[in-house]
């Protein structure tokens, strides 16, 4: 068995382009192309040579000492956090920037819920010099001032959406709408590894370079490039995606996926998809997500913005369909407790995605001479509040 995708963009029975006959031209367009452009020479230097000067990678492969005296096994944290901009998404915004120009584009498009990922696209139109319209719920700008002042500061467009619930999914509706209107100048940069073939693929690819560095800095750790379990949290998936995307076929490698309970799986209030979730589709891609008996989307719920989301990308939804990747369910406070723990052990502060990979150590033993990877995807410093909020700092 396969679990990365086929040629007809699908990973077993997940995936492929479920979209309207108007949007059909833009999606065909970047199929197309994408994995043509990406293997030119001068695409690979461009993005290669970004990825190292302006984002600072290889982020490291840190050896948790204390961590691992703790768990009583052998913990590496991929240091995603250490990014320009604080988290993985600006790998990327950077390869579909690069994208965008080879296609001749010179407008971009993208739809944020907590902000995150329209900051991380902001960033690369402000280092491209192209126009950015960011499209964002009117009750998510509210609640996230700081970065809809990032994105201003970054010279991007903050557009309110008004309809609906006014959050990420009436967001995404304003994007498509604009997408549809301006099908020759505008490329639409989506966030995570979701949306209608080729987006899953292409985002993996762009983000594989996280399990590419892991190879080769585990290589020099251990003497041995695989480790034996590869840990990330999944929203969309794309921080899991990228630090999968090499072991995908090793199964000797075991993949664990960690998913927010928001305040419990039975409560009513969460977003764990494999959990609750059932064949759907969802933005574009058939897939695994939350819904109610007669289809209609259920609201997630998450601590934690960046994982608040009803679906899972299709490539995680074929992972747990076919058993190749464990899902655990963390709770909001798994997640903050463990966030907390790597502060006082390691001195690293985690964004609360993070940190619900980290609440697997509290969940699952490993053994004294596994070697685990982590992907610390992103950085605490957006998380303050919430844990000044929680723990009552
Ligand atoms: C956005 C975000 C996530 C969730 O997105 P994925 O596509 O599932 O990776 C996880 N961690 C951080 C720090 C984020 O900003």
């Amino acid at each position: 068995m396969s679990y990365n995708i086929n040629n007809n963009g699908y990973y077993g029975k997940f995936g492929g382009a479920y979209i309207p006959e108007m949007l059909y031209p833009n999606v065909e367009e970047l199929r197309q192309n994408y994995i043509n452009i990406m293997a030119e020479p001068d695409f690979q230097e461009e993005f290669q040579q970004l990825l190292k000067d302006y984002v600072g990678r290889p982020s490291p492969l840190y050896f948790a000492k204390r961590l691992s005296e703790k768990y009583t096994t052998k913990i590496y944290l991929k240091r995603e956090d250490l990014n320009h901009t604080g988290a993985h998404k600006i790998n990327n915004t950077i390869g579909q920037i690069l994208m965008a120009k080879r296609l001749g584009k010179t407008r971009i498009i993208a739809e944020t819920g907590a902000g995150q990922h329209g900051v991380a696209t902001a960033t690369v139109c402000a280092l491209m010099g192209i126009k950015c319209v960011v499209y964002m719920g009117e009750v998510d700008i509210k609640r996230q001032a700081p970065n809809v002042a990032r994105m201003k500061m970054l010279g991007a467009t903050v557009v309110p959406a008004t309809s609906g619930s006014k959050t990420l999914k009436d967001a995404t509706n304003e994007a498509i709408r604009d997408w549809i209107s301006n099908p020759t100048d505008t490329h639409y940069i989506i966030g995570s590894v979701v949306g209608p073939h080729p987006y899953p693929d292409m985002v993996a690819r762009f983000q594989s370079v996280i399990s590419e560095e892991i190879q080769k800095q585990l290589l020099k750790h251990e003497n041995s490039s695989n480790p034996d379990y590869v840990i990330a949290c999944v929203g969309g998936g794309s921080n899991a995606a990228g630090a999968f995307y090499h072991f995908l076929e090793d199964t000797n490698v075991k993949l664990i996926a960690a998913e927010a309970a928001g305040h419990g799986i039975d409560s009513g209030e969460s977003a764990a998809t494999s959990a609750l979730g059932r064949e759907g589709i969802i933005h574009g891609s058939k897939t695994l997500l939350m819904q109610t008996l007669d289809g209609q989307i259920t609201e997630p719920y998450s601590i934690s913005a960046g994982l608040d989301y009803p679906g899972v990308g299709p490539m995680h939804a074929h992972l747990y369909d076919s058993g190749r990747a464990e899902f655990i369910s963390v709770t909001d406070a798994d997640a903050m407790k463990a966030g907390l723990e790597l502060c006082q052990l390691e001195g690293i502060i985690p964004a609360i995605e993070s940190a619900h990979a980290l609440a697997v150590f509290s969940k699952k033993q490993f053994k004294p001479n596994d070697v685990v990877v982590l992907c610390l995807s992103g950085r605490g410093d957006k998380d303050l509040d919430n844990y000044i909020n929680y723990f009552n700092i």
